[in-house]
């Protein structure tokens, strides 16, 4: 098996010349480090109520992406507000916290390249009206608010998302054994 910092095959094979075998090296390494952006997923109590948990995971994983850490929990109203802080002037902002601690969720981390951006498509529009069918939002659901799902909006977020939701030791670090045949 290749470990994570050896040369891609066709770089040792075409007898590159060292410099650009050396720039070979260093966007194989970026890329790398872009395979492992991560983004916070949450199916939110109506998705659980509906049913919806297998359907939703199953997306993540036929697309390629990997998941980091998964839990199922009720969340407090405290966490609640933090993780909508950004919202709080909003008129919907009491009503959504209701929502989202009304009955448990499933609280995800998945990683892959691009994935926080490819995440939100997958997701559709905040508005389930304005959702294509074959995204998540377009396919199961119809009122923005009970819209089933979320997903962090920028690498930035994803990282407090993240870090609001999860411990540390709650986030596994592995190597899927799919990973060279999605990622070149
Ligand atoms: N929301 C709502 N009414 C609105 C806008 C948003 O109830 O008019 C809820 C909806 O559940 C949405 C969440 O607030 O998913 C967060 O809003 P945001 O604008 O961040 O949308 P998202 O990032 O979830 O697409
Ligand atoms: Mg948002």
């Amino acid at each position: 098996m290749p470990t994570a910092l050896s040369f891609p095959s066709s770089a040792r094979l075409s007898g590159l010349n060292s410099d650009s075998q050396s720039s070979h090296i260093t966007s194989s390494v970026s890329a790398m480090a872009a395979n492992t952006e991560q983004t916070f997923i949450a199916i939110k109590p109506d998705g659980v109520q509906r049913g919806l948990v297998g359907e939703i995971i199953k997306r993540f994983e036929q697309k390629g992406f990997k998941m980091s850490g998964m839990k199922f929990l009720q969340a407090s109203e405290d966490m609640l507000k933090q993780h909508y802080i950004d919202l709080k002037d909003r008129p919907f902002y009491p009503g959504l916290v209701k929502y989202m601690g009304s009955g448990p969720v499933v609280a995800m981390a998945w990683e892959g390249l691009n994935v926080v951006k490819t995440g939100r498509v997958m997701l559709g529009e905040t508005n389930p009206a304005d959702s294509k069918p074959g995204t998540i939002r377009g396919d199961y659901c119809v009122e923005v608010g009970r819209n089933i799902i979320h997903g962090s909006d920028s690498v930035e977020s994803a990282k407090k998302e993240i870090k609001l939701w999860f411990k540390p030791e709650e986030l596994v670090s592995y190597k899927s054994c799919a990973k060279d045949w999605i990622y070149e």
